[in-house]
């Protein structure tokens, strides 16, 4: 649906986490529910990335990517599977999915929301200083990425940070706020490697997800591989 609409009764910001989600994993969920408290956010937007521009090709379909995606926001209303960047062709940029939600919720503002590590990268993004015209971002500590003292955003820092969320809603965007949140040294490529060595990834995903990797295989070894190792 591309058409405007307002949240009822609500002007609070909209934050959007895009991931490759290879799969979703509570490192996920929780920067998603600990963000939406602190800043305050009417819902959390999942947005998956159909074609990641920057990184080797997804393991899993974006189709399965999906299911699991949709499996492990199932209970919480809050959290929103947002496919657009699977109904839009070509590579999945940040910067047009920002775009294409301004303009669906021209009265709230955006929140991409971020990790460390994915903040790091920002200035190898597709027209990068243009998610600050559409969106606050708010970045989540994560176990191994420091935040930057220097180079462009560093800078960025000292122009735009914001020491409380509670300042982001002076303005409709271009702020930046860090927050700390549960230290969870779990990442999506951790648990496909774990997968593949035929352990269980319990406790690590929801259980709902973890049922699909299983029923699916979608992270196991393949035959090829078997035959050549
Ligand atoms: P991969 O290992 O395949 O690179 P990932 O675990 O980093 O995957 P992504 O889907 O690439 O997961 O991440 C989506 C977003 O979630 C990014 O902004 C990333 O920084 C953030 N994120 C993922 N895991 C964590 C975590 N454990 N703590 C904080 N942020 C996280």
């Amino acid at each position: 649906m591309t058409s405007a609409r307002t949240i009822p009764g609500s002007v609070r910001p909209i934050g959007v986490l895009g991931g490759t989600f290879d799969p979703v994993h509570i490192g996920h969920l929780r920067i998603a529910l600990e963000l939406l408290e602190s800043a305050s956010l009417a819902e959390v937007r999942f947005v998956l990335a159909a074609r990641p521009p920057h990184r080797p090709a997804p393991k899993a379909s974006a189709e399965l990517r999906l299911r699991m995606l949709e499996a492990a926001v199932a209970d919480e209303p809050r959290f929103v599977v947002d496919r657009r960047e699977l109904d839009r062709p070509g590579p999945s940029y940040t910067v047009d999915t920002l775009a294409s939600l301004a303009e669906e919720f021209p009265d709230a503002s955006l929140c991409l929301l971020l990790g460390m590590d994915a903040f790091l990268g920002l200035p190898s993004w597709h027209r990068w200083p243009m998610h600050l015209e559409l969106a606050h971002l708010v970045v989540a500590h994560r176990p191994g990425s420091r935040p930057p003292d220097d180079g462009p955003l560093g800078d960025l820092l000292r122009e735009r940070l914001a020491r409380s969320p509670a300042e982001l809603s002076a303005s409709k965007a271009g702020r930046i706020h860090m927050q700390a949140v549960t230290p969870l040294d779990v990442s999506s490529t951790a648990i496909r490697t774990a997968v593949k060595a035929g352990k269980d990834p319990r406790y690590l995903v929801p259980d709902a997800v973890r049922r699909i990797i299983l029923e699916t295989e979608c992270y196991a070894e393949k035959e090829t591989e078997k035959a050549e190792g």
